[in-house]
This record gives structure tokens, sequence and C-alpha cells, in this order.
């Protein structure tokens, strides 16, 4: 026996980026490229609150004896009912703590091919890594192309036709809010619009919701989680809590199923468990603490959603100023400051993307997404004329 069957992978084409960023010894280098919050000097930082709740644990955890298959239960009780309210009740929903809201989607992926679900319907583009995890658990995603990202526009009637052609059966993925790497989501009447043909073609909705709070607020940017999720009798919620908390390498995502009843909702549940013991067994458990000591603490909480707003605050006036650079050839700014959360995706080509990184230093994704957050209001100026001499 050998490897010698398998043939070299490429590098994640990000990683990559990521490297060559590091590498260059040019001192206003500027990196759009990686998807993480980035404050005005250029750190992610690790929140005050998460501070105080490793602090809590520190002192107060007595065991760190295994939990189960489905992670801290305080964790995922307390953060549905952050998430869902009284949009799901609580018979109707059952969930467990993942690795991340990676293994959320991937758990979710498995348990379709297990029900017999065949293929999935996502607006394109859509995250890089969601094609990869539905394939790699037999499940085909169906990518329609809804998004001109000349006009920063979504076209939901696209879209909505396209599902309506679905056959019942098939499952849907949703971005809850925030849209990577468009930044563009469907609005309250998009989401009722795309929960009457779900419900209507017996489709199955997933819902990926990986940026709570960095959008419109932490509750408005459930809302389309939570009118689709009301009313669709079967549906999946693959929650992240990297983002909004801040928690990246800690891995804390949640996964629910909601089901028309509690006895079927068990039986989904219990396929979760099983699938999750045979994948990791158990998922980590430091971030998820942390998150659960946050929600748990009502001081821990407040200071948390201050900390959340900040950045919330901090990616729309960065939107804004981009925005008030107007358009530059055929790059149009002016929508950017209608735009959610942490990205964006600009119609450039890939050699005008080689040339902002070798002449100007300035890195971004291939397809031409970039981190709203890896801007200052200082080097916001710097890119825009980079922008304009790719004209000239
Ligand atoms: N879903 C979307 C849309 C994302 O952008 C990401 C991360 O970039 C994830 C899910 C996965 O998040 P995590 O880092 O918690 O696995």
């Amino acid at each position: 026996m050998s490897f010698d069957t398998l043939a070299l992978q490429p590098a994640d084409p990000l990683l990559k980026i990521i490297g060559a960023f590091r590498r260059d010894t040019r001192t206003d280098k500027i990196d759009l490229g990686v998807g993480v919050f980035r404050d005005e000097d250029g750190n992610t930082p690790v929140m005050r609150a998460v501070k105080l709740a490793e602090e809590k644990l520190l002192r107060e955890q007595q065991s760190k004896s295994y939990l189960g298959p489905e992670g801290d239960i305080g964790f995922v009780e307390r953060l549905a009912d952050k998430v869902l309210g009284n949009a799901v009740p609580v018979e109707r929903r059952h969930g467990l703590q993942t690795p991340g809201g990676t293994g959320a989607l991937r758990l979710a992926a498995e348990l379709l091919a297990k029900a017999g679900v065949r293929r999935i319907w996502v607006a394109a583009p859509s995250w890089a890594n969601h094609a990869p995890v539905f394939l790699a658990a037999g499940i085909e995603p169906r990518f329609v192309e809804c998004f001109n990202i000349a006009a920063q526009h979504l076209d939901l009637a696209h879209f909505l036709e396209a599902l309506d052609g679905a056959t019942p059966g098939d499952a849907v993925l949703l971005h809850g809010c925030c849209h990577n790497p468009m930044g563009i989501d469907p609005g309250p009447l998009g989401w009722q619009a795309i929960t009457e043909v779900v419900v209507r073609r017996g489709l199955l909705p997933l819902v990926d919701l990986a940026y709570q709070g960095l959008g419109e607020g932490f509750c408005e940017d459930s809302l389309g989680t939570r009118i689709l999720l009301a009313a669709a009798p079967f549906g999946l919620l693959a929650y992240s809590c990297d983002k909004n908390f801040g928690l990246y390498r800690e891995r804390v995502g949640a996964l629910w199923v909601t089901a028309p009843d509690a006895e079927q909702g068990a039986i989904a549940h219990s396929n979760l468990l099983s699938l999750a013991r045979a994948n990791w067994s158990m998922p980590p458990d430091h971030g998820a603490a942390v998150v659960r000591v946050i929600l748990e603490d009502a001081e821990l909480t407040r200071i948390w959603r201050e900390e959340l707003d900040m950045v919330r605050e901090r990616l729309a006036g960065l939107r804004r100023a981009l925005a008030s650079e107007g358009r530059i050839g055929k790059v149009d700014l002016t929508q950017i400051a209608r735009g959610k959360g942490m990205f964006a995706t600009l119609p450039l080509s890939r050699t005008q993307i080689d040339w902002l990184r070798d002449e100007h230093a300035i890195y971004l994704a291939g397809s031409g997404r970039i981190n709203i957050a890896g801007f200052t209001l200082s080097t916001i100026a710097r890119f825009c004329d980079a922008l304009r001499a790719l004209d000239r």
C-alpha cells in the first residue's frame, strides 16, 4: 500500500495570498484578503468580554472531563434563545455544539445526505468553502448566478424562479446575513418571498448564519432566519460564533434542526449526534464555554454587545467612506454603503488584481472579494488612487 494514487492538491488560494502578504516587505501593504475583523490599528483583538469570561472559567471551572457529542448544552440553549427567540418554540428546535460554522455545515450536509437529499440550491457567488463541504458529503451544489458584481445587485427574482423549478425535497442554502462574498442581503420582503417558495415547493432550508451582529444589529440580523424557520416544517441552522465573538481559532459553532414536532425533531437530532460521534466525537470545549459564560451573565453580555456594536459601526463607517469616493472606472463604490458585514466583491479582472498587488502592495482575493475591515480610514484614499491608476 502507498499513497501514490493521490494527486497533489493545490493550496487554498486565500492561504497563498496570506503567505505572500506576510513575505511582502513593503511597509505600506494593505491586506484585504483574509476574512477576519481588524481594528483601526490593523489588529484582530480578543474581545474584553471574552477575556473576562476566560478569567472566570480559569477561576471556577472544576473539570475538563468529557461532555458528549452534543457539547456544552448550556451554550447551545442560551444561544438558541438569543438567535431564534420565540420564533421557533423550544420543542421545535434541537441543537448541538459543533467545531465552528464549518463543522455545523458539514454535519448539516451529512444529515441531508443520510435523509436522501441529493442537491442544494445556492445563489452564486457564495463562500468558497460551501461547494467543497457539500461535495464532500455527497450533496451536489446547484449554483444559480444571481449577483451582478458590476451593479452590486442581487437578482432575487432569478433565484426564486430557480427555486420554483427545484424538486420537492431539495435543499436550499441561504446566508442568514452579511452575505459572503457580496455583502448584499435579501431584506425582509426578500426573505418573505424566499419563505413562500420554500414552503410551497416543499424545499428544505439550510441557513448559514456566520456574521450575526455585523450587519444591521444583533436582532435585526436573524430576522430572515426567524421568518424562514418559523414557517418551514423542517429546516437547519448552521451558526458560527467565530466572528461575532472574535473567537476564530477556538472553532465555536452550533447546528439546530427544526422540525414540525418534538418527536420528528428528536429523531433528526439523534442522527446528528451519531454523525458528530463518527466525525469528531465531541467538539472542542473552551470557546463555547466562553460564549456560555458571557450569555449567562448580564454584565458580560452588555460588554460583549457594546464591543459587537463597535465592530459593526466600524464596518459601516468604512463602507460609507468607500462609497464617498464614488465611481472609479468600472468600480461603482457608491453601492458599498448599502452592503452589510465584512465583505464586498469588486468587478476587477485577475490581471488588475495582480497589478494592485505587484504595483501597490494591495492584496485581495482572486475573485475580487475585499474584506472591508482590512481598510483604515487612511488606506482608503490610497486604495482609490490605485483604482484610478488602473484606469489610466
Ligand atoms: N459560513 C460563511 C458564510 C463563512 O464566511 C464562514 C467563515 O468564513 C463560515 C461559514 C465558517 O465559519 P467558521 O470559521 O466558524 O468555521
